[in-house]
């Protein structure tokens, strides 16, 4: 019997962060086509709405400047970060779709300028880590003011766009992909009919169950904290499942660390992710925490801890050079290189006063307000003072600029936690974003993009090149857009 459709569309886009909307705009814009843009929550944007940064190679904003503003340092050629890609994820990337993605992010820079974006600034994460390439393009107003550029394309080139309204499910007729189930905003089905679907929902980061499941962190899975309100809670990736996709490298996830309760942007949080002294549940030290410099590497050491339990231990010293000197590692635009931490102080009182942080007078002490056994604690303080004596950390080789006593009270706990941003990949896709099936051959009429699409990492983010995801996102939108419009035209 045939099926009964309530409305019918060339291109049906599910999820409309910058991977969905870069997918939705081309197809409507570039290939004159009928786009419908599926989005669960009640406004767009996704997880690329907190997005700094865009990687991107020989771009026309790298080749203006000619040189980074570091002294020695230069902009990495298609073929290095095609090379830092494939060496990073230990071969476990995709060649093909690495290779898109170093040839096509220049052009998704100056289709993000022609729409009105301008670029600060192109450096890297954190100054200071020694691996970075200068691939992170930096635009005035951050993510937010990308996605609220594209949004206004994707409405003038005549997106339909249906906020709270999820994709609960792909139609299929024998292996072909021919629409989308959603389920409208007054809680309807809503049966779609497409030639083309493109999954853009922005992978399983928010689904502790399918972190356990398909990510590498099965045993702290259910202990992260969550530190901002997407809700990527892979649908897609369970949705191309049953339509029959293969899967690929669905263990990389972006985390960060963040204090339990706070924000990225908390100066407490900020405190708690330089390279201070960092103890897990046990009050011992586990890690050299110069790993700070490169969250995603953080974030795995943080998930590592038992039930993803960390404290960073600092001092009245260290809350005064915080304040008044900075940070010592940036992270990015949430806590800048040498920031001033103006608000430590007054938040870490409330936070002690809110139960989220703790003091104490002596080290013991601050160990009982947290439940730790004092003399645990007391002596892996000990030991770490007397390491930064030296100057020399015998135990993990932190770099002796960053061995901060923690003699003078009062003394701080921050409760770090591992963040998971977001999932790096899960969907096996080809290097035209087609999705691929077991035997690596595509699902005709199926495309996945951004967060959901696999073959840029192997088991983690790749930090070396920074703003990776996010050029990525817009990215593997445009070129998979590009290629349904050409099956569709024929
Ligand atoms: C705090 C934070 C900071 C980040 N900073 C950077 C950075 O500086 N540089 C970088 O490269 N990357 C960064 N990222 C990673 C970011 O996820 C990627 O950069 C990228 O923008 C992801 O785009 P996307 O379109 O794949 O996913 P998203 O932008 O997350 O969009 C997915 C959308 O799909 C929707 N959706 C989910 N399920 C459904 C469904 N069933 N039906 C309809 N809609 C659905 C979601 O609500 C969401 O709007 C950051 C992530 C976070 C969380």
């Amino acid at each position: 019997m045939a099926r009964i459709y309530d409305a019918e569309y060339d291109v049906v886009v599910i999820g409309g962060g910058g991977s969905g909307k870069s997918a939705a705009y081309t197809a409507a814009k570039e290939g004159g086509l009928k786009v419908a843009l599926l989005e669960k929550m009640p406004e767009t944007g996704g997880s690329s709405v907190y997005a700094e940064g865009t990687a991107a190679f020989e771009s026309s904003e790298q080749k203006a400047r000619k040189v980074p503003e570091h002294a020695g340092a230069h902009f990495p050629t298609k073929e290095e970060g095609f090379r830092r890609y494939r060496e990073y994820s230990h071969h476990r990337a995709n060649p093909d779709v690495a290779r898109m993605q170093v040839e096509n992010t220049a052009e998704t820079i100056d289709i993000l300028k022609s729409l009105g974006i301008v670029y600060t600034d192109v450096t890297i994460y954190a100054y200071d880590q020694p691996l970075e390439l200068y691939t992170f393009h930096r635009p005035d107003g951050l993510g937010e003011r990308v996605q609220e550029v594209l949004l206004r394309a994707c409405v003038n080139a005549g997106v339909d766009i249906f906020t709270s309204t999820p994709a609960k499910k792909l139609l299929t007729e024998d292996r072909k992909v021919v629409g989308v189930l959603a389920q409208d905003s007054k809680g309807f089905d809503m049966k779609i009919k497409a030639k083309a679907v493109i999954i853009a929902s922005g992978g399983y980061g928010n689904n502790p169950d399918m972190v356990e499941k398909y990510s590498w962190l099965r045993r702290s899975a259910h202990h992260t904290y969550q530190c901002v309100p997407t809700q990527n809670t892979g649908d897609g990736l369970r949705m191309a499942l049953e339509a029959g996709a293969d899967t690929e490298s669905c263990q990389a996830v972006m985390i960060i660390a963040c204090a339990r309760g706070k924000t990225l942007t908390s100066h407490s949080s900020g405190a708690g992710s330089q390279p201070v002294l960092w103890i897990n549940k046990t009050g011992r030290r586990f890690a050299s925490e110069e790993v700070a410099m490169s969250f995603a590497d953080t974030g795995n050491t943080l998930a590592k801890q038992p039930e993803g339990v960390v404290y960073a231990i600092i001092d009245a010293d260290t809350v005064k050079h915080l304040i008044e000197n900075g940070s010592d590692i940036g992270l990015g635009d949430f806590i800048q290189f040498h920031q001033k931490l103006t608000n430590l102080q007054l938040e870490l009182d409330q936070d002690v006063a809110d139960g989220i942080a703790w003091t104490g007078g002596t080290i013991e002490e601050l160990a009982r307000n947290m439940g730790l056994d004092p003399a645990i604690v007391a002596a892996t303080v000990a030991k770490y003072n007397a390491a930064c004596e030296k100057g020399f950390d015998p135990e993990y080789y932190k770099p002796a600029k960053f061995l901060r006593p923690v003699k003078k009270a009062p003394f701080y706990a921050v409760n770090m936690a591992p963040s998971v941003l977001v999932s790096d990949g899960g969907i096996r896709v080809n290097g035209n974003l087609q999705v691929v099936d077991f035997n690596y051959e595509p699902i005709p009429g199926l495309y996945a993009v951004g967060n959901e699409a696999s073959g840029l990492f192997g088991d983690t983010y790749n930090l070396d090149v920074p703003g990776t995801a996010n050029g990525f996102a817009h990215t593997s939108g445009r070129v998979a857009a590009r290629h349904a419009v050409k099956m569709i035209k024929g």
